[in-house]
């Protein structure tokens, strides 16, 4: 599990013919109060518990889990990684936290014809991603988490509650499936996106200072270049109307 710095781990997706999300492991170890940024997909949460357990974190220091958002590749092995941690809080962006207390699923398949291939493929029955949440973010919040201070900032757009956190003074942005390495954009034709949403977060992310840059899939950046979110948004504008 590579360190990032000494507050932010990472345990790298194991995509395989399904992407897995990349997790991030945040707080500063010593703290006892680690929070974990998304799950994955479906049958990849043992491999990440066993991350942290060789990187000789006890489990019983993850407090939390808190979601960039519900996609299938993000959630899709919270159930087993909780399993693990029954004690972790969920923490979820509330537009998306209501669907999955209700059990409404559109936002985790995010189209009809991917959920009839994956729960015939995987098993999955109805009702896999009911889940009662902690914590319902709104965008705006400040977060301490295990001694290290993260804005909460609410980026729809690929999803209708993505979120970003931030730390500021070491410039660290983990925006889930908005924006990636090498000028990538998360997709904006699922359920719930909404491809103007997505120029205006993108945007929005463009105004902050970014040095380090942790998105959900692909290579991770450290030294981003100055204005790289800004010119990301610009090659896409055209497309997010
Ligand atoms: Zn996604
Ligand atoms: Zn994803």
């Amino acid at each position: 599990m590579p360190k990032i710095t000494e507050e932010v781990y990472y345990i790298p997706g194991q995509d395989e013919f399904m992407p897995d999300s990349h997790v991030y492991v945040v707080g500063n170890p010593s703290s006892q109060n680690l929070s974990l940024m998304d799950a994955g997909f479906v049958g990849k949460g043992s491999y990440k518990i066993q991350s942290i357990q060789k990187a000789g974190i006890e489990l019983s220091a993850i407090k939390r889990i808190i979601m960039t958002h519900t996609h299938l590749d993000h959630i899709g092995c919270l159930a087993e990684i909780l399993n693990q941690i029954p004690w972790a809080e969920l923490w979820v962006h509330h537009l998306e936290a209501d669907l999955l207390e209700q059990g409404d699923e559109r936002s985790v398949y995010g189209m009809d014809m991917f959920r009839g291939l994956c729960q015939s493929q995987f098993g999955l029955k109805p009702g896999a991603f009911k889940f009662q949440v902690n914590r319902k973010l709104q965008g705006g919040e400040t977060l301490d988490l295990g001694g290290t201070v993260w804005e909460v900032i609410h980026i729809p757009g690929h999803s209708m509650g993505s979120i970003g956190i931030y730390h500021r003074s070491m410039k660290i942005l983990i925006p889930g499936d908005v924006v990636y390495a090498d000028y990538a954009i998360g997709r904006f034709d699922l359920y719930g996106a909404e491809a103007s949403q997505l120029k205006e977060s993108l945007m929005r992310l463009g105004k902050i200072e970014v040095d380090i840059l942790l998105p959900g899939h692909n290579r991770i950046v450290k030294g981003l270049p100055k204005g790289y979110i800004l010119k990301t948004a610009r090659q896409w504008e055209s497309y997010l109307t």
